[in-house]
Parts: C-alpha cells; sequence; structure tokens
C-alpha cells in the first residue's frame, strides 16, 4: 500500500510555509511500462511527488532545496506559460519542475519530470498535451546521450525510454531507425529483445502504452 505524509515544508526561494502530501512509502506489483512508469500503486502517486509554492510559484520534488539559478527560472516566460496554461495542475507542477532541472542541466531528472507531466495527462486520456510534453523528454533523453560519458547500459536505458517516447509521439521513423541499430549492435540480449519489440510496435504504428512483461514468453 501506499502510506502518505503530509507536512509542512519552508520554500527554499520565498521562505513561504506550504502543506504538501508526499508519499512515506509504496510499492510496486507488476511490470513497469516500457518508458519506466512503475506498476501500481507506486503509478498512482504522481500528485504526491511534485509541489510548488504557493507564494512564488517555485516547484521541485522537494521545495526546501534550491540551487543558484532557480530565481531566475521561475519567472522565465516558458515557466509564467506553463502556470497560466491550461494543463492539470500537477501536470503543471511537473512541466514546472521540469524546466527548472533543464535549466539547471540536470538531464535526468528533466527527462523523468517531462515524463511525469505526460503521465498525468495519459491518465486524463489528454493525448495532445501528452504528445507534447513527450516530446520535450526526447529532448532531455537527446541532451543525456548527447553527454553520456560511456556507461554503455545507462545509455541503453536511455536509448529505450527515447525510443517508447518517439512512439508515443507517433514519431515512427526515428523510433524505428534506433530500434534497428539497438537491435544490430546487442543480438540476442534483453535489450535486444526490448529493441525488437519495440520495432514490431513501431511498424504496426502502435502509439499506445505498453509494459515490458509484454515481450514474448522466453524472451527475459
Ligand atoms: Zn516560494
Amino acid at each position: 500500500m501506499t502510506t502518505l505524509a503530509p507536512q509542512t515544508v519552508k520554500c527554499a526561494l520565498c521562505g513561504q510555509k506550504t502543506e504538501i502530501v508526499a508519499v512515506a512509502s509504496t510499492n510496486e506489483f507488476g511490470s513497469c511500462d516500457l518508458d519506466l512508469r512503475p506498476p501500481p500503486m507506486a503509478r498512482d502517486t504522481l500528485k504526491h511527488q511534485v509541489f510548488r509554492c504557493s507564494n512564488c510559484g517555485f516547484s521541485s520534488s522537494d521545495l526546501t532545496k534550491s540551487k543558484k539559478g532557480d530565481e531566475a527560472s521561475i519567472s522565465c516566460p516558458e515557466y509564467l506559460s506553463i502556470i497560466e496554461g491550461d494543463l492539470p495542475e500537477v501536470a503543471k507542477t511537473f512541466c514546472c519542475a521540469a524546466i527548472i532541472a533543464s535549466r539547471r542541466n540536470d538531464l535526468e531528472p528533466a527527462c523523468f519530470l517531462w515524463l511525469g507531466a505526460a503521465w498525468v495527462c495519459d491518465d486524463q486520456g489528454d493525448n495532445e498535451n501528452a504528445c507534447h510534453l513527450r516530446s520535450h523528454a526526447a529532448v532531455a533523453l537527446q541532451g543525456m546521450l548527447d553527454v553520456s560519458k560511456g556507461n554503455a547500459e545507462a545509455d541503453d536505458t536511455t536509448r529505450l525510454v527515447l525510443i517508447d517516447v518517439l512512439r508515443r509521439t507517433r514519431r515512427f521513423t526515428e523510433a524505428a531507425a534506433l530500434c534497428q541499430k539497438m537491435c544490430e549492435q546487442e543480438s540476442g540480449d534483453f535489450t535486444a529483445q526490448l529493441a525488437a519489440y519495440q520495432l514490431s510496435l513501431v511498424e504496426a504504428e502502435d502509439d499506445q502504452a505498453h509494459r515490458v512483461d509484454e515481450l514474448p514468453k522466453g524472451a527475459e
């Protein structure tokens, strides 16, 4: 089960106290999605993962910590247009936190914050916004690969998430090229099997969510 922890935190940017409800503990039963979205019950804790200061709008998974430059981030046009826009509030908070992380050059957190915003939209059946938010995640994922320090396993995970993001935004040609490259490089292992499964989805122009445990039997 998921245990929640209501608490009062002080915003690191403006000092305002904000009531938040964070996750104290949760669990995962089953398989994650191909973009690493966890299974229940962790899957359903999105609104307890990021928070926004009610006074200054600072958004983060931890409002008590800020970095140099965050003050400028919360007043940049992109940030303000998200806050004034019409996304669901939880998606807005994920986007705001993603913008801050991107401007800090924290690409991995930025990627999963953009994906978090997309998952909120997925749950509301809002494909258009989910697609748009995934395109931001794709930029962060590509950025991670561009600055990679050569950890092959981490890069494979990044590539597999990127393939899923491209597929779900119907960028099938790019997704297929990446799948084919991965299948050629590593024949037979689990990574190659995941890439091959993604390729079959891409070829069918399937843009829906799929889980890792859908891989043909024996693949794991
Ligand atoms: Zn604040």
